[in-house]
């Protein structure tokens, strides 16, 4: 086999959300937009329905009408873009769930599906999406009178537990939605781990499910195994890969290894990432490429079959360290062309 191998262990993402869902007074939802963060929308999201999840959140229509299909009737699924121009049909005929945005979605929903259900999401200071305070209180008794399913907003700081914006955005939260019925959901992953006055009556985790800070307890979810294609002695002096940016400083052992930045893994972790044999780490070597990257095995007594990328030994946030980024984008970036397993299930 000469791709790499990407393990998903759907077990661990179930344990994740049931040690979230622990945690909490609320009802825990599933955050699958994106194919689930990259692993794959429809198994996980099957599995997490298993595990006891009702409620499921997307990004667009598209991927609402894809994890319909894998669900089939029944869980919510809701749709953090609202509703678009184009999206009526797949919000009516998948009984989709619209998060309206502002009143011109508030007005294309009410007059393409009078009486279809939607929810509302609101503004609290990310200003990313969402009405703001006044749009809100000018619409807010009609839109009341519709019976709106939830009320939501999202935290832009939530990863920082000592940030000041965590406290505002719950009290303007609070203020903008003071005396409702209504369900309301304000906590991401990161909104759990701030404490129970962020639960509200539903949460929202995504990166906590799969393995990611901040939910620095979460179970590990993915490994990522890529196959050896040919190992090869240098002399002192000799240099590796494009700009000859790694030179050999003694005999060294180095591995070509059959993934590159075509499979997502940043170029950027050229510098300072490690590959694991067994636990053995070994270091990077010269520039990742577009489909291979070199690997120095000197340390090893015989050449591996196969070197490891992601796993227990390296998370998917010690990764991201490595390339100045953050895991959401490490598993978002995850290529379609690795072999994929799932297991734990
Ligand atoms: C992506 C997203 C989430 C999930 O956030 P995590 O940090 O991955 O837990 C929740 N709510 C909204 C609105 C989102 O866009």
């Amino acid at each position: 086999m000469s791709s790499g191998l990407l393990t998903i262990d759907l077990g661990a993402v179930c344990a994740n959300w049931r040690a979230l869902d622990t945690v909490t007074r609320a009802e825990t939802s599933a955050v699958v937009k994106a194919d689930a963060y990259g692993l794959g929308m429809a198994r996980v999201a099957r599995a997490l329905a298993t595990a006891g999840a009702r409620t499921f959140f997307v990004a667009n229509a598209e991927e609402g009408a894809a994890l319909r299909q894998a669900l089939g009737p029944g869980p919510a699924i809701n749709i953090l873009s609202g509703h678009m121009p184009g999206d009526t049909d797949m919000i009516g005929d998948l009984e989709l769930v619209p998060m309206l945005n502002s009143v011109d979605q508030m007005i294309r929903h009410v007059e393409s599906l009078p009486g279809h259900s939607f929810g509302i999401q609101l503004d609290t200071g990310m200003n990313r999406l969402g009405m703001e305070p006044s749009e809100w209180s000018a619409v807010r008794e009609i839109m009341l009178q519709m019976n709106p399913r939830l009320i939501m907003s999202h935290l832009a700081c939530a990863d920082e537990p000592d940030h000041p914006m965590n406290q505002h955005q719950l009290s303007v939260f609070k203020e903008m939605t003071d005396g409702l019925n209504t369900q309301k959901s304000l906590a991401n992953t990161g909104g759990i781990l701030l404490g129970r006055e962020f639960d509200f009556e539903l949460t929202r985790p995504g990166i906590g499910l799969y393995g990611g800070h901040p939910f620095d307890e979460a179970q590990s979810v993915v490994s990522l195994d890529i196959p050896v294609i040919q190992c090869r002695d240098l002399e002192p002096g000799e240099s590796v890969g494009y700009g000859n940016s790694f030179i050999a400083e003694r005999p060294t052992r180095i591995a070509t290894i059959a993934a590159g930045y075509a499979d997502g893994i940043l170029r950027a972790i050229s510098s300072g990432a490690t590959l694991f044999a067994n636990e053995i780490g070994c270091p990077l070597a010269g520039r990742v490429s577009m489909d291979m990257i070199g690997v120095d095995v000197t340390k090893l007594d015989e050449d591996p079959k196969s070197l490891r990328l992601l796993g227990a030994e390296q998370s998917v946030d010690d990764l991201a360290d490595c390339a100045e980024t953050i895991g959401y984008e490490i598993l978002t970036s995850l290529g379609s062309r690795y072999t994929r397993r799932y297991i734990g299930i």
